[in-house]
C-alpha cells in the first residue's frame, strides 16, 4: 500500500515574489513532490487558497502523512482547520513541519510553546552544515555524517520548543550559530518531525540530501493505523475476572 502523502503549502510567496517563482516555478510543494517521487508515496498537493484552505475532511481523513510549509499567512489558517488537523495527529496521522512552519498555529498548538528562534536572512545566505547527531535514527538513513547547504537562512538557538523526543540533526552556520534542525515529538498516537532547512528564496527544496531527509521523515512519522484505535478507552471497563 502506498503511503498517502499530502503536501500542504501556503503558496503565497509564489504568487507575489518573482525571486521565489524563479527557484520554484511549480511552487515549493511542486519541488518537494518531484524530489520525493517514490513508489511508496501517493502524493497530493494542496495550498491555502484551495477550497476549504486545501484540506477538506475527505482529503485530511485520507492522509497518512501531512507535510506543512507556511510563512506569511499563518494567521489566516482557520482555528477550525487547526482543530481538525490536531485531532488527526492525535489519532496517528504523521506530520512533517518544514522550515518556517515552526511558527504555524499548527506546530505551536501541538508542541505547546511559541517555537521562537533566532534568524538571519542574508541575500547570499549563510553556509549551513547539517550534522547527523543520531546516525542510527531511521530519518538519518543513507545520509553522510554531515551535508552542506551553500546558501541558507540562519535559524539559531535558543529554539523555544519542548525537549524533543529524538534529536537527529544539529546545524552549524557560518555566523557561528547552532540549531536543532531535525527533531521529533510524539503527540497522542501521532509522530511529528520538524526539519529546519527550506527558505523560499533559496533552492533548498531541490537539494537531494533534503529530499532524502523529507522522504525518510515521511516513512518514519507514518503509522500503519491512523484510525485512533484504543483512543476511545476512556469508558469505565468492568474489572477483569479474578484468576
Ligand atoms: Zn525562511
Amino acid at each position: 500500500m502506498p503511503i498517502k502523502v499530502t503536501i500542504w503549502n501556503e503558496g503565497r510567496h509564489e504568487q507575489t515574489d518573482a525571486d521565489v517563482r524563479h527557484h520554484y516555478p511549480d511552487r515549493i510543494d511542486g519541488a518537494i513532490a518531484t524530489g520525493i517521487r517514490h513508489v511508496d508515496f501517493e502524493i497530493r498537493r494542496a495550498t491555502l487558497d484551495d477550497p476549504e484552505q486545501g484540506l477538506p475532511d475527505a482529503l485530511l481523513n485520507d492522509t497518512d502523512v501531512l507535510l506543512w510549509w507556511g510563512h506569511v499567512a499563518h494567521d489566516e489558517v482557520s482555528d477550525g482547520l487547526i482543530d481538525r488537523i490536531q485531532q488527526r495527529v492525535l489519532q496517528g496521522m504523521g506530520l512533517v513541519i518544514l522550515h518556517s512552519g515552526h511558527h504555524s498555529k499548527l506546530f505551536r498548538r501541538l508542541v505547546g510553546t511559541n517555537a521562537n528562534l533566532a534568524w538571519r536572512e542574508l541575500p547570499e545566505g549563510d553556509l549551513e552544515r547539517v550534522w547527523v547527531v543520531n546516525p542510527a535514527h531511521p530519518i538519518a538513513e543513507g545520509l553522510p555524517p554531515y551535508f552542506e547547504i551553500e546558501g541558507s537562512e540562519m535559524y539559531g538557538e535558543p529554539f523555544d520548543i519542548p525537549q524533543p523526543d529524538d534529536l537527529i540533526f544539529i546545524s552549524w552556520f557560518s555566523g557561528g550559530e547552532v540549531f536543532r534542525s531535525g527533531c521529533t515529538f510524539q503527540r497522542g498516537r501521532g509522530r511529528i518531525f520538524f526539519f529546519g532547512p527550506g527558505h523560499e528564496t533559496f533552492p533548498i527544496y531541490h537539494d537531494p540530501h533534503v529530499h532524502r531527509v523529507i522522504a525518510n521523515g515521511i516513512r518514519w512519522v507514518r503509522q500503519k493505523h491512523t484510525d485512533g484505535r484504543r483512543l476511545d478507552n476512556w469508558h469505565r471497563p468492568d474489572p477483569l475476572p479474578a484468576r
